[in-house]
């Protein structure tokens, strides 16, 4: 913490908004006119669209009809979920709430102890169930930063004539891929962890993949997801993304910059336990387990202390329930005792080292017999 600023160590609930993108986005909120309408307004709002909808193009290898704009990532996964009404659904059981709380009835893919889908019990999957399918599994987990085998879950996928759905919110400046390579059916993004405005998203789909639109009402977005477009945050979503290079090449450095606070917080007390530790994770995210310490007790400490930090998710009474994705990887009690550090583009090399310190300190406080 620097004076009395909290470090924003949070960035996979929602990062900062990057400054090219305020300004484009805070300008087009002046502008008026409807993206449909006919006159010079609507058009100028429909070359805004448009725009970025090229830029999606371009930067995902796919055809502008592709493309489909939603409010966000909640949305473009439902609306995979909702298209497809005859399938079977089998999910990771690492998925968002925006898939898992949507199909509740899915079959759900194990994961291994560090948090990677079980490719063997998809396949299993795949032969009971009647095909066609339709399989989500997400490109990083937001929660351990673990990758997923998702080229290797398409290929499957492809053998047993099932579609694959890959949330990608997670992924998105922090490792490099391309959608066509990793052949998944349909992709979902999200602004706000890029640096965009809230309360925008995409659905990338595959060439000649058609749904049926989940929101109905208007003809927007050809027919696929009615509502009048969000102009000023679609363009600030497609201005994030330009961004995107300048983050993966400071992958490197943030890499270094995690090892370094996950390197003084082990020496400091060995019996802590990072998820994902064995497998290949994105550099940005760390799930840090103090065990005997509740994950509320943490956030209170360290909100206190001035760092901004999370711990599973933050159901509607306001309670933290513990991770459901860590009670998945069979962590037992450390699901409730595991805080997640996600940073990027605003964060400095010492607000890490200082909450290290402060997890040192923390830890020492509350099992005082535990640190030296
Ligand atoms: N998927 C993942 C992996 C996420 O982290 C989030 C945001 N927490 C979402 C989906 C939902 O995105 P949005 O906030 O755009 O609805």
């Amino acid at each position: 913490m620097t004076a009395g600023i909290p470090a924003y160590l949070d960035y996979c609930a929602s990062a900062p908004i990057k400054r090219g993108v305020w300004e484009v986005t805070s300008a087009l909120m002046r502008q008026t006119g409807n993206a449909s309408s006919v006159h010079g307004f609507g058009r100028s709002q429909r070359q805004r669209v448009d725009m970025a909808r090229e830029e999606f193009a371009r930067r995902f290898g796919v055809k502008s009809s592709q493309v489909i704009f939603t409010s966000g990532a909640t949305e473009s996964n439902n609306t995979i979920l909702k298209a497809f009404p005859d399938y079977p659904v089998i999910v990771s059981s690492i998925e968002h709430p925006s898939i898992l709380n949507v199909a509740p009835e899915a079959a759900q893919i194990r994961v291994n102890r560090d948090g990677r889908v079980d490719l063997n019990h998809l396949e299993h999957l795949l032969q009971v169930l009647p095909q066609p399918a339709l399989v989500c599994l997400m490109l990083v987990n937001n929660e351990t930063g673990v990758i997923q085998p998702v080229m290797e879950a398409a290929k499957l996928c492809k053998n047993y004539g099932a579609l694959l759905h890959c949330d990608a919110v997670a992924a998105v400046g922090r490792m490099l891929f391309n959608f066509n390579e990793l052949g998944a059916d349909s992709l979902s993004l999200c602004a706000h962890k890029i640096g965009g405005p809230q309360g925008a998203g995409a659905l990338i789909l595959r060439a000649g993949l058609t749904i049926r639109p989940f929101i109905r009402g208007g003809g927007q977005e050809m027919h696929r997801r009615a509502g009048t477009e969000n102009v000023a945050a679609i363009a600030g979503f497609s201005e994030a993304l330009r961004f995107v290079d300048e983050d993966l090449e400071r992958g490197p450095l943030w890499l270094s910059w995690r090892e370094s606070f996950e390197s003084m917080i082990m020496q400091a007390a060995p019996e802590a336990v990072i998820f994902g530790q064995g497998t290949a994770r994105v550099p940005t995210i760390s799930a840090i387990a103090m065990p005997g310490v509740s994950h509320e007790m943490q956030l209170m400490a360290f909100d206190l202390e001035g760092f901004a930090v999370s711990a599973g998710s933050a159901c509607s009474s306001g309670k933290i329930q513990p991770s459901h994705v860590l009670n998945a990887m069979g962590t037992g009690p450390l699901a409730g005792e595991t805080i997640r550090v996600s940073f990027g583009w605003a964060t400095r090399k010492e607000e890490l080292e200082n909450f290290a310190s402060s997890w040192i300190s923390v830890y020492r406080r509350q099992r005082p017999a535990k640190v030296a």
